[in-house]
């Protein structure tokens, strides 16, 4: 399955920033191909399932970061097309720009509580980004217990349901961080580009960076599963994340 990464839908520029016009097109192409948009619930049935890997063309849309202008410029443009997008959200720093390590300049800001819960009542869906967005893989076992619990905490009693799903800031993990996002959440998604498989941890499920469609013909010829471009970028972000490289 298809599982999208996005952090804001903005001008604002860099690689974590999808113009409005383009993020148009990448939706407006996935519903001239046929895809359906997921559910969480749905992606971890699917993911449980047993057999092959079943229908394909379906995708689970995902923003990480919880910028402002998800709920201005993604939504609006979701629900045209009866997609639903899973966002992850450091609960710290709600209502406050973005001020970790890797920040735009000028900074974007993230949404607040209300529209939080606004957006939740319309059937968008939230996961946990840590508290304060950070690195997980620098931190002691408390704070670190601190950031990963503690954000599923914050959530669910916000929002008023168990939060389920998990993305660790940076795409940074190691062994200790990965058995704690399995003790709270049923699944968590990475950096690795690939296409999600049933095989893959359910605590660092790959995903697909939407930096690198904003061609229009490069996207719909993956959607249609010519990949050629793509498994060269896969061969790059390997290269990339070897040498440390972060992104959002
Ligand atoms: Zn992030």
């Amino acid at each position: 399955m298809l599982v999208l990464t996005y952090h804001s839908i903005s001008d604002s520029g860099g690689p974590t920033s999808i113009p409005p016009s383009v993020f148009g097109m990448q939706m407006a192409a996935l519903a001239a191909a046929g895809y359906r948009s997921q559910t969480l619930a749905e992606f971890i049935e699917w993911h449980a399932g047993q057999g092959d890997e079943g229908e394909d063309r379906r995708v689970l849309i995902t923003f990480d970061d919880a910028f402002a202008d998800f709920a201005e410029a993604a939504v609006p443009t979701l629900q045209q097309h009866g997609f639903s997008g899973l966002v992850f959200v450091p609960t710290q720093r709600l209502g406050l720009p973005e001020s970790w390590d890797g920040a735009n300049q000028p900074a974007r800001p993230l949404m607040d509580w209300e529209t939080v819960r606004r957006l939740a009542g319309e059937g968008m869906e939230f996961g946990g980004h840590s508290r304060t967005h950070a690195d997980l893989t620098r931190l002691d076992p408390a704070a670190r217990e601190d950031e990963i619990a503690g954000c599923a905490a914050d959530l669910s009693e916000r929002i008023g349901k168990p939060v389920e799903s998990f993305a660790a800031p940076y795409g940074r993990v190691s062994s200790v961080v990965l058995d704690a996002i399995r003790r709270h959440y049923r699944v968590a998604f990475g950096t690795r580009l690939a296409i999600a498989r049933r095989e893959d941890d359910r605590a660092d499920l790959p995903r697909i960076e939407m930096h690198y469609f904003r061609n229009r013909r490069t996207w719909s010829r993956f959607l249609d599963g010519q990949r050629g471009y793509f498994r060269i970028r896969q061969g790059l972000r390997a290269v990339r994340a070897m040498a440390g490289g972060r992104i959002g």
